[in-house]
């Protein structure tokens, strides 16, 4: 055992698999553990996405370009700049709303903590485009009719288009607010969530606005193709977020069939239905929980799943941290569940090298303990290191015992607080656990202090930044 993994604050739990990176090459190898279940058939590599988002930005340039009258007049300048402005904010928003419509190419392909920071980014941006957008076309308007620029902004809000945007903007600065993460710590899931829904409306009226504008008014293909585009996103969010997860209610008829103790604040919950293995969940994946009981029926919760499916059954690991979560420990055999998913990108899809590394932090651990057993790879290619804060916090230690034993796998525990005089998670301390790290994939998942510090360190320590896959639990 190494230095490290021998200070007191960091004594391993029991005598671990140690591992086995030097084993001679002639020894034969036990079986491959099975792989992942087949993936389905679409995954957008993230690279794409972004492409194919700045291809659409090209094209309402374009069409923007392509009707821009060139002048030297201050009120032209002023208005050609707000319909640049004005057609990116209403593309904006449909990219907006495509990242989270749920679309299973591009969740499986991107994983849904990247979608969801590029949405809270895209936001920022779109909100910067429409207040650009409103002061180019006030101050067009106001050099226009040689107005001041109150009766000028009188004037623009007696059109009823006009006056429709006014309140989608509204809506959408309360959707920014709500969203700025001081804010957002202080509001409820569900009030954020509202908030949130209130963004589709304003939607609806910046595109009755932008039909009104001589942009896309003034042309039948453009009102077409603008048309087209919105209604395409609003078949998707309609597809995906309703008709998919009411249809898989009904196929699946998911229930609880047991709640068992894990330790301290830790339940694992086995969820049991018809048909489950068609859903095609793999090993690193989430779905969004709806339990049909009191006090938990009113929001989807996220949970990983924490074993790979198996007859049928999912399980998950949750852990109680808020007033959702501790109402898991309390559910019965039975009881109803919604679940819509599978989500994520923290699969064996992501694997690059045949050396793996699992970085846990915490509870955590619910995705990486289902790669743990699933990754295939031979003795000594699959490291799990678990960073808890002590003994007790540690979850699903024997089975993690169990798997490291039987594909003879490292497994570390890593103990101890996260202010203690030494920390296992600093490049050199990781370096002597895995000798070879920056030959080695790195799958992470850790309390977000936790996963940038292990970022950091794995960074410094030689792996390069495409091969640390992370999940972050606190979006999605
Ligand atoms: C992809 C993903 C996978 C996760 N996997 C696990 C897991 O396997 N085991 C586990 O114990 N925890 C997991 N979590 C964290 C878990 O979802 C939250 O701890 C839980 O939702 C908190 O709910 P609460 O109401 O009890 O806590 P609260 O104290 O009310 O909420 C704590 C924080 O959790 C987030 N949150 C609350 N409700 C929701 C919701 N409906 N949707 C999204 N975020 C919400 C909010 O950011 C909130 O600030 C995961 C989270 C994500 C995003």
């Amino acid at each position: 055992m190494t230095t490290e993994a021998s200070h007191p604050l960091y004594v391993p739990l029991a005598p671990l698999a140690a591992p086995r990176a030097e084993e001679p090459r002639r020894r034969r190898r036990p079986p491959v553990p099975p792989a992942a279940p087949p993936v389905p058939a679409l995954r957008l590599a993230p690279g794409r996405l972004r492409t194919g988002i700045a291809a659409g930005a090209g094209g309402v340039g374009l069409l923007w370009g392509l009707q821009a009258r060139p002048s030297a007049r201050l009120d032209v300048l002023f208005a050609s700049g707000a319909h640049l402005t004005g057609l990116l904010a209403g593309y904006g928003v449909l990219v907006l709303l495509l990242l989270m419509a749920r679309v299973p190419a591009v969740e499986h392909g991107v994983g849904a903590d990247r979608l969801a920071r590029r949405h809270a980014l895209g936001g920022r941006y779109v909100l910067g485009l429409i207040a650009a957008h409103g002061v180019l076309a006030l101050c067009g308007h106001a050099v226009h009719t040689h107005a001041d620029l109150f009766t000028a902004a009188g004037d623009l809000l007696s059109y009823g288009a006009i006056a429709a945007a006014t309140a989608g903007t509204a809506l959408l600065v309360a959707v920014g607010i709500t969203s700025a993460r001081s804010v957002r710590r202080r509001l409820r899931h569900e009030t954020w969530r509202a908030v949130h829904l209130g963004a589709l409306l304003a939607a609806a009226l910046g595109f009755v606005h932008q039909l009104a504008g001589p942009d896309i008014a003034g042309g039948l293909l453009t009102r077409w193709l603008w048309s087209l585009a919105h209604a395409l996103v609003a078949v998707l969010l309609v597809w995906y977020r309703i008709v998919v997860p009411v249809r898989a209610a009904l196929r699946h008829d998911l229930r609880v069939a047991e709640v068992r103790d894990e330790g301290p604040g830790v339940v694992s919950v086995l969820i049991r239905g018809r048909g489950v293995d068609h859903l095609r969940a793999e090993p690193g994946q989430f779905f969004r929980w709806r339990f049909l009981r009191r006090g938990l029926w009113a929001t989807a919760l996220p949970f990983s799943l924490s074993a790979p499916v198996r007859d049928d059954t999912l399980r998950i690991t949750v852990k109680a941290l808020g007033d959702h979560t501790r109402r898991v420990r309390r559910l019965r055999p039975g009881t109803r569940v919604l679940a819509t998913g599978p989500f994520g990108a923290l699969t064996a899809h992501r694997r690059t090298r045949r050396k793996v590394l699992l970085l846990a932090g915490g509870v955590g651990i619910t995705p990486l303990r289902a790669l743990f057993e699933t990754l295939p790879g031979g003795p000594g290619d699959v490291t799990l290191l678990y960073r808890a804060p002590d003994a007790a916090s540690v979850v699903l230690r024997e089975e993690l015992e169990a798997i490291a034993r039987e594909r003879r796998a490292a497994l570390h525990f890593l103990l101890g607080p996260s202010d203690g005089s030494f920390d296992p998670l600093a490049p050199r301390a990781l370096r002597n656990l895995v000798p070879d790290l920056a030959a080695h994939d790195v799958y992470l998942c850790g309390p977000p202090a936790m996963a940038r510090a292990a970022t950091a360190s794995l960074r410094r320590a030689g792996v390069p930044a495409a091969r640390i896959h992370s999940e972050d639990f606190d979006r999605a």
